[in-house]
């Protein structure tokens, strides 16, 4: 099918990228568990490693399955192209690095995924880059931690987990006023509730491990390029606007264009990094995606009902969810994300520490995992799992407070999951 932009999302949801398998008809998209692809001939196998024909060489770079995958997300998130990659975080680190080298920052969130936070604050400090957290509510805060080192701005749209959603047009005003690429991690929201591209952002990253598959079965990422930035317009990406010593001297956005920082990501980033998604990965992450439309509606007014009835709860403290008119982020929600806030919020449990660890253990229905954005209900208490290694203070400004635990809502019956969120809540709340 040709990905025509008329089509709507729930068309491209399943159609984009995919055809029927020309050597057998096959009309699923086949698992192309291959890790080499004969060349016709050594002209042709010439032409590929010179990037003058695009096709497929070894799996590390590209694979036929895969490829699939990228095209659909690309689509869904109005990009020029995309790379996918083994997991969110290796996404990450691949969607930094064509623009960053030794002494380059990135001016990021503090409002992130845990996770997030750790790799920025500590770990890529280990290819000499670093990360500046900032409010991204506070404008000016941001552009004055931009310097003449930072690389991109970096964001979640729904940030996982605090009931924030980031208003992504005006921190994209900012960005490009600096001459630097808004990288948006669109993961919470997905490109059914929002589309970082349409309102500013230059690249998106995805953990498809979570909504995008939907069913907690495998882990994966994905780095989408909107095509739009100018990576010439000034001095500082060179890896893309200059000769790249890497790949003999090529110079990738003149050669390839508003595809150059997916053909870098794949030339490479791929082939040195080697983060690469396999094929049967890239398989659940395609079926997953053919639903996501009718599951992120189902998650989204689950989340809405039982968010409600948490809120009207004696035994609960508060509950933060942006699609709740008691959020200080409701309006903001309505006006950006205006078919839902998905699927994740916290609450905070009255009887503290102890109480929240009674009702995570006398759910029924919510699983106590590290995940999210599963089919299934899931819960998880912050501060005796993910964040236990954090002071009192830093749980604290991590949404991770003792009193306070993190649900992601499934698409099970609402009723079903208040009834066990109630008597969870009885046996821990005494
Ligand atoms: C899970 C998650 C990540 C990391 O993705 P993995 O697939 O677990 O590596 C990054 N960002 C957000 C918002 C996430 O939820």
């Amino acid at each position: 099918m040709t990905d025509a932009p008329s089509y709507g999302f729930d068309t491209l949801q399943i159609h984009a990228g995919a055809k029927p398998d020309p050597a057998t008809g096959a009309r699923q998209t086949p698992i192309y568990q291959s890790t080499a692809y004969v060349f016709r001939d050594a002209e042709h196998a010439a032409a590929l490693f010179n990037l003058q024909e695009v096709g497929f060489i070894y799996s590390r770079l590209t694979n036929p399955t895969v490829a699939v995958l990228q095209e659909r997300l690309a689509t869904l998130e109005g990009g020029a192209g995309a790379v996918c990659c083994s997991s969110g975080h290796a996404a990450q680190i691949m969607a930094l690095f064509p623009l960053m080298g030794p002494g380059c920052n990135v001016v990021a969130s503090t409002r992130l995924y845990g996770g997030t936070v750790t790799q920025f604050s500590q770990t890529i400090k280990r290819f000499g880059w670093s990360a500046k957290f900032v409010d991204t509510d506070d404008l000016d805060a941001v552009k004055a931690a931009i310097d003449e080192n930072t690389r991109a701005v970096f964001c979640e749209s729904i940030a996982n987990p605090g009931g924030y959603v980031t208003d992504i047009r005006a921190l994209a005003d900012v960005s490009d006023a600096a001459g630097i690429p808004l990288i948006v991690d669109n993961t919470s929201a997905t490109p059914y509730l929002c589309n970082p591209i349409a309102q500013g952002a230059s690249l998106v990253v995805h953990s498809t491990t979570k909504y995008l598959t939907g069913n907690g079965t495998v882990t994966g990422g994905c780095v989408i390029d909107s095509g739009n930035f100018d990576w010439s317009a000034n001095d500082k990406f060179p890896s893309l606007s200059e000769p790249e010593p890497a790949y003999h001297g090529l110079k990738f956005h003149e050669t390839f264009g508003p595809l150059a920082y997916t053909f870098h990501g794949i030339a490479i980033g791929l082939r040195d990094l080697g983060m690469t998604m396999n094929p049967q990965a890239a398989h659940y992450t395609l079926m997953g995606i053919e639903t996501l439309s009718l599951r992120m509606q189902r998650h989204c007014e689950n989340a809405r009902k039982v968010s409600q009835w948490l809120e009207n709860d004696d035994r609960v403290d508060y509950v933060t969810y942006a699609g709740l008119p008691s959020s200080p982020y409701f309006e903001r929600a309505q006006a950006c994300y205006p078919k839902g806030t998905g699927g994740l919020f916290t609450f905070a449990v009255k009887g503290g520490y102890e109480a929240c660890i009674k009702l995570v253990d006398s759910l029924e229905i919510f699983s106590h995992v590290a995940n999210l954005g599963d089919t299934r209900s899931l819960i998880i208490h912050s501060a005796s799992t993910t964040h236990r290694q954090l002071t009192p203070d830093q749980q604290e400004a991590a949404g991770a407070s003792p009193n306070v635990v993190r649900v992601s809502i499934g698409i099970e019956d609402a009723d079903d999951l208040i009834r066990d969120l109630d008597q969870a809540l009885a046996k821990a709340c005494g």
